[in-house]
């Protein structure tokens, strides 16, 4: 495995100076420092570009280890060849609250997935492709336009098969003036090696942990290896950045948010899910549970018959109630406000 070494670390990335006390959006822009800062200063983020091009020759940047040769256009699982796809990049007003705050979250939606879920509710650009092709400069443009357009950090949407293409178009980004925290929003099947590359440069990171039992990750994702994965990269992120610090304003600066979707009948994954947050990461574990599973994808009553339902109320609230008793109390807003409706409903 390819180590970070760790470099040149002069100032403490994505903290704030103090100067952070002002409260204006442009004013929290100015003082907050991104962790690529550092690197990019050093040259070690333009080391990681290299070392990340290098590896696309033999791909084993997720997994699936795959072992072919992207360089070439040669592509398996993540059907990705040299250039990463983008399906769309705007500014999300849907995200989590101390993402999307009041001019929302920079969001690039990558399209293909190195996991691909039979119930993903992005089929179109996970599964099909639906995207462009776009080379290291177009994606910096990207990153550009969504710091222009006030968003709050630039939210990476299924990177784990493009990282060395994201930290090419980065560097071109940084260069160009970038300064907004990088979120990397993943499904949680993420290498140690992608995640050296990525440490120093992610502010925060926000993995999916979906399945606990490694054959629904087999039945649901062709990847029975997934819980093992997952875990393994969950913990390597939280060595990386903490857990989630906010601003004053409720933004997100830097740490792990954890996302758990709750499926129909999988109250035994999410109790494990929760218990192992709480033991190994600790009680100050940000997560988002997730009420929002619908039937979408492959999932029919004759494909997948037993997820081809939404969770009940009953589930929904088996689920918080699974979240506190694990001991864990820092539980997204948006939970906390499906939670709440489902209580006045009831
Ligand atoms: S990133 Fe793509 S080609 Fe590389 S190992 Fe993963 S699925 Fe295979």
């Amino acid at each position: 495995m390819w180590m970070s070494s760790a470099p040149c670390r002069s100032e403490r990335p994505g903290m704030l100076t103090s100067a952070h006390a002002e409260s204006s959006r442009g004013a929290r822009q100015n003082s907050f420092q991104p962790a690529y800062m550092a690197l990019w200063r050093c040259g070690e983020l333009s080391r990681r570009v290299e070392v990340g091009l290098n590896k696309l020759a033999d791909c084993t940047l997720c997994p699936r280890n795959c072992q072919v040769n992207r360089i070439e256009d040669k592509s398996n699982v993540c059907k990705t060849g040299r250039y990463a796809t983008v399906s769309s990049h705007f500014a999300h007003s849907g995200e989590e609250a101390c993402l999307r705050g009041r001019f929302g979250s920079g969001t690039i939606f990558f399209s293909w997935c190195n996991l691909r879920c039979v119930f993903c509710q992005n089929y179109e650009i996970s599964w099909l492709g639906q995207g462009r092709a776009v080379e290291a400069k177009a994606l910096a443009e990207m990153m550009l336009s969504l710091q222009k357009q006030g968003c709050h950090n630039i939210n990476l949407v299924t990177p784990a098969h493009v990282v060395p293409q994201i930290l090419e178009a980065l560097l071109l980004a940084v260069e160009g003036g970038l300064q907004l925290p990088l979120v990397y929003n993943t499904g949680g099947y993420d290498s140690l090696d992608a995640l050296a590359l990525m440490d120093g440069v992610v502010d925060i990171y926000m993995p999916d942990f979906k399945f606990w039992d490694p054959e629904k990750a087999r039945r649901y994702a062709k990847a029975p290896d997934y819980p093992e994965v997952a875990r393994r990269a969950i913990q390597e992120m939280h060595r990386q950045v903490g857990p989630l610090i906010l601003d004053e304003h409720g933004l997100a600066l830097r740490g792990v948010l954890i996302r758990h979707l709750v499926m129909p009948g999988g109250m035994a994954e999410t109790v494990e899910i929760m218990r192992w947050i709480a033991r190994e990461l600790g009680p100050e574990t940000y997560i988002n549970v997730m009420s929002q599973y619908r039937p979408a994808g492959r999932v029919t009553d004759t494909e997948y018959p037993e997820i081809d339902r939404l969770i009940t109320v009953k589930e929904f609230r088996q689920a918080i109630h699974v979240f506190y008793s694990a001991g864990l109390h820092r539980l997204d807003a948006d939970s906390k406000m499906s939670a709440q409706a489902i209580s006045t409903e009831a």
